[in-house]
């Protein structure tokens, strides 16, 4: 039988007299530190339902579907934490730097994977020419907040923000109304698509 060196047997007597290095978990709280990648958690004010967390996150654990049949039409995002990997580009990522972060939750173990599951619903805001997705009507009035002036040459976002107000109830139906291209629809919200129409044939 061969000897232990003398080196492994050092290590194993400073071992028995230094301070334990696991923690006692589950007996007591396991502490992380504050820049632990734990549960993505949302910030529901600073949310504002656009999407590109979803467009980020390499293992779906976001998703993102537009539910048109729903009355009023809603974008739907979907947090599933045990397909979760806590990469952290969801929050690197964020269009209001706010809308998502990892927090240090990191006890997630559970029987009902269903539990890790959250859904949160945003009201769309849909073409008034066509009746295509444009976004959410959160994104639109956060546009026009971070604009400023600028958002005075887009009639989309004012009308966004006047029907927040309700000083123009008459345009916040989004119903399609018909495929040809008439001078008052400059004063309605619409698509990319509707808009460059209305810009080249008026
Ligand atoms: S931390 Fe990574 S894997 Fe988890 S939801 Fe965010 S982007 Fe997706
Ligand atoms: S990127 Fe931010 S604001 Fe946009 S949906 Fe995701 S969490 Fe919300």
């Amino acid at each position: 039988m061969r000897l232990p060196k003398l080196r492994e047997l050092k290590e194993a007597v400073i071992a028995v007299f230094s301070p334990r290095f696991t923690t006692r978990f589950p007996a007591e709280p396991c502490v992380v530190p504050d820049n632990f990648r734990g549960k993505p958690e949302f910030d529901l004010d600073s949310c504002i339902g656009c999407g590109a967390c979803v467009n980020v996150c390499p293992t779906e654990a976001l998703t993102m579907v537009d539910d048109l049949q729903a009355d009023p039409p809603v974008r739907k995002i979907t947090l599933r934490c045990d397909t979760c990997i806590f990469c952290g580009h969801c929050e690197e990522n964020c269009t209001t730097e706010d809308g998502i972060k990892l927090s240090t939750t990191w006890d997630l173990a559970t029987l009902d994977k269903d539990s890790l599951s959250e859904t949160h619903e945003f009201e769309l805001q849909l073409c008034e020419k066509c009746g295509a997705v444009i976004g959410t009507k959160k994104h639109l009035l956060w546009l026009y907040e971070k604009l400023g002036p600028k958002a005075y040459a887009n009639p989309s976002l004012l009308i966004a923000k006047s029907n927040e107000l309700t000083m123009k109830p008459e345009v916040a139906a989004h119903q399609p109304s018909g495929e040809n291209i008439e001078a008052k629809d400059f004063m309605r919200i619409l698509c990319p698509k509707c808009k460059c129409e209305l810009n080249i044939q008026l």
